[in-house]
This record gives C-alpha cells, structure tokens and sequence, in this order.
C-alpha cells in the first residue's frame, strides 16, 4: 500500500524520448514518473489501477471532474461537425457564442473578444494590445509595463519578462524586457499587526509614488488578482484592486487582469475582479475555461481600446497577432459547455460550503509548530511550511520539504504539488466533503514527515 506505483512500460517508453514541464529529469531516477489511464471526477486512474485524488486540478484547469460526459459529448459532437477552420476572414458558432456569452458573464465594459491558445500567449497578446493602443493614440514612448514582486504570467518571453519568481525567470533574465516592479500587497508579507487591508492601501501608496515617477513612460500595470497563485498562493486584500482602477485612471495607464487561474469561480466570485466591483481594461482567461478539456484562451477589452485600432487598412494600424489554431471550435464548444455548467448548476453556492469545510479542516494546522500561515480564498487554500515558526525562517529550499509532501501523497493516493514549501488545495469543483478530508489527513501526515529529520 505503501509504496510508490512501479515503473511500467510505458513510463520506461516515456523517460527515454519525453522532455516534461517544469521538471528536471534526473529527479525522475529518484521520483516516480506516473503514468495514467483514466480520470473519473475528482480522480486520476493509473495505469496499474491506481487511484490518485486531483487536488490540484491538474495544474487549475479542471473545474467539474475528469473525462466529463457533459462537456465530452460536446467535444464528441464539435469534432463531429467542424474541427477547426482558419480564423481570419471566417468565423463559426462556437466562436461567436463563447465572444457573447464571455462579454456576458465578465464584468460590464468588456465587449470585445481576441482568442489565443494558452494562457501565455493570452499574456503576450494584452502586452502588445495595450502597447500597440498607447501607439496608435501617439504614445509610442510608453514601451513599459509594472508588475507586481511574486507575480506569475507564464514563461514565454513575454509573459516571463512580468513575471518574478525566481525559479522560471532568473536564468533567462539576459533575454527579457525589463519591467518596473511594484511590491505586492500580500498579506503574509503585511507588517506585524497590520491588517491584509492596511497593507493593500500602503502597498497602493508605493504604487502611486512609482506611477509618478514612471507613468509616462508605462503602457499598464498587470496583476494577478486577488491570488498570486505560481509565486506561492500568496493571496490579498480586494481594497488593492479598486485602488489600482482609479490609479490607473487617474495616470493613463492600463489595468491587465489575468484571471488565468482564478477566474471562473475559483475565489468565490465567478472572477476575482467582482470583489472590488471592478473592470480591468484587459482580462485574461484560459485554463478553467474549457473546464480542463482544450487549451485555450481569451483576452477581453474595452470597446475604446478596440476602436484605437479601428481605421482604413492605410492607417497602418491593425492589431497583428496570430496563431494557427487561433478560434478553434473545438476548443470554443467546450467552453460553452463550460459555462453552460455554470448557468444550469448551483456551482459558487455549491463552492462556498466546499471552502468552508476546507478552511474547518486546515484549522487544525495553525498551531503546528512549522506552520507559518494557513490562508484562503474561496477554492483556494495554502500552508506555508517554515523551519521556525516565530521568526518564519523558511527551511532551506535544498531540503526540498515539499516534494516530500509530495512524494506521500502519491503513496497515499493524493495528487498534492507544492509550490516549494508552500502546500496547497486548488481541488475540482466536483470534489466531495468526505474527498476534501481524505485530502486534508494525507497533506497533514506528509507534513509531519516532511517537517523532521
Ligand atoms: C498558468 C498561468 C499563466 C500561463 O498560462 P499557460 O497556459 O500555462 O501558458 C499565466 N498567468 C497565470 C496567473 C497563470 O496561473
């Protein structure tokens, strides 16, 4: 029971041909690669009969369960009708009822939809979308972009050039842009007796002092909102986004939302930005947004950023960002099956006794003695894991207490990931109380080894 799943024959196939993300590959002469038939609801099924209970939704894609039959007879039936068709000059229904029905249920003033396939690429399209604006209103000298200490907004050039955490973006630092950091209003970095609020309005007034140095030159200021989820589930106070929106006005600069991994009801609003009751000039969408199934992405924006491009062909001024598969109907069809979930289903209700009954049962974790901090937002919960609990020095990352976490649950039939020493539940909306438990006692017993010896 015990013990780690065996390398199989397909795992062998796998090690000598395959390169995966965000891995080094000699880990695996120590770490089990795991291979996987099946996914069932909140279950992943080896290749062995394994079960592994998602608590991570696979990388914060899945939202309503594995190989879901609503959302597989969609797809079953999209490929069925058209697969795909080059996206300039033709459109299709899928296309065009995901646009509708995205300027529907996001907040009010984004009324136009660009598709691209990930979410870095959704990333890359704001930057350009939100320069190439400033450009055609004869701004060409705002070329910069603030981003928040801790942020994550993907690993292509781009995205990784906003992007500050260390792990991805430091040994490539010599070929990105340089952005201006603004330092997060995380809470967990709040001063001692500081409220998460209190530190959100001084962390605005260090914003308002880089803008006044800096707005001239500064295309946007991007922001994961409410959770910065990559850097660590570092979560923090709604009161930053409102105050962000009226900086923003108040310095003609734009506002990027990239709601990548917490739109879609992940904080407890179908997106974070409804927290503060507001509207980004962008907003990027992707992984929940086929529910898991495809990938795709979409950035929203304002009627008046699309009309900056908006001019004879001559005017020299089109948005120019394409890929191949830009649209695909396959991908767009689930996504509407998605939402369709969305609009049938009781989810965020459904969600709100889901996180209650997590945050009850990570309770118990506050007075552990290598427990920092316990927090949550919605569907989102972390502990943060430090060799002293007074002065919150963190263990060494070379002890690599997390992966141990890691390791445990595999024996225990968990998919849990750390983020270094941060453990976390991001699980599928379709978990179960008595799973969440199940999920809670394996992440505890693999604390407790993780935290001697
Ligand atoms: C995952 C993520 C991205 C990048 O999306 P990919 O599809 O992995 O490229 C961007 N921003 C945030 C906040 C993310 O969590």
């Amino acid at each position: 029971m015990n013990t780690l799943p065996a390398a199989d024959a397909l795992v062998r196939r796998d090690l000598s041909r395959l390169w995966h993300p965000c891995t080094q590959m000699h880990d695996h002469r120590t770490v089990p690669m795991v291979p996987i038939a099946r996914g069932e609801g909140a279950w992943l099924i080896g290749t062995d009969g394994r079960r592994y209970l998602d608590g991570i939704s696979s990388w914060w894609t899945n939202l309503f369960g594995h190989a879901n039959p609503r959302i597989a007879a969609a797809l079953a039936d999209q490929a069925r009708t058209l697969e795909h068709v080059i996206f300039a000059g033709f459109t299709h229904e899928p296309a065009v009822a995901l646009a509708e029905e995205l300027v529907r249920v996001t907040p009010p003033g984004l009324e136009r939809v660009f598709y691209a396939d990930n979410g870095s690429a959704a990333i890359e399209v704001a930057l350009k979308m939100s320069f190439h604006y400033w450009l055609n209103q004869g701004h060409g000298e705002k070329t910069r972009f603030i981003a928040l200490t801790g942020s994550y907004h993907g690993e292509t050039l781009g995205a990784l050039s906003v992007s500050d955490v260390a792990l991805y973006r430091k040994t490539y630092a010599p070929l990105l842009l340089t952005p201006i950091l603004a330092p997060s209003p995380d809470a967990y970095e709040a001063e001692p007796g500081e409220s998460a609020a209190a530190a959100a309005h001084r962390r605005l007034g260090e914003l308002r002092t880089l803008l006044e140095q800096h707005a001239h030159e500064v295309c946007a200021v991007i922001v994961e909102p409410l959770v910065q989820c990559a850097g660590g589930m570092r979560m923090y106070h709604p009161d930053y986004l409102a105050g962000l929106r009226s900086l923003c006005d108040d310095f003609a600069v734009h506002f990027i939302a990239d709601e990548i991994a917490v739109g879609f009801g992940r904080t407890g609003t179908l997106f974070a930005c409804e927290q503060a009751r507001i509207t980004p000039d962008f907003m990027c969408l992707s992984k929940g947004l086929t529910g898991g199934f495809l990938p795709l992405s979409a950035v929203l924006t304002t009627t008046q950023v699309y009309e900056a491009f908006y001019a004879e062909y001559s005017a020299g001024k089109a948005f120019l960002h394409s890929h191949s598969y830009t649209g695909n109907p396959l991908a767009c069809r689930v996504a509407l099956e998605t939402l369709a979930i969305f609009r049938d289903e009781p989810v965020l209700e459904r969600n709100r006794e889901l996180a209650a009954h997590l945050a009850h049962r990570l309770d118990a974790l506050r007075d552990h003695p290598h427990v920092a901090d316990v927090r949550q937002t919605g569907m989102i919960a972390a502990v943060e894991l430090v060799a002293d609990k007074r002065g919150r020095t963190p263990f060494p990352a070379s002890d690599r207490r997390g992966l141990r976490v890691y390791l445990h649950g595999l024996t225990q039939g968990a998919l849990l990931r750390p983020l270094g020493d941060v453990i976390y539940f991001m699980p599928p909306y379709v978990i179960t109380t008595h799973e969440i438990d199940r999920l809670v006692d394996t992440a505890i017993e693999g604390i407790e080894r993780a935290v001697t010896g």
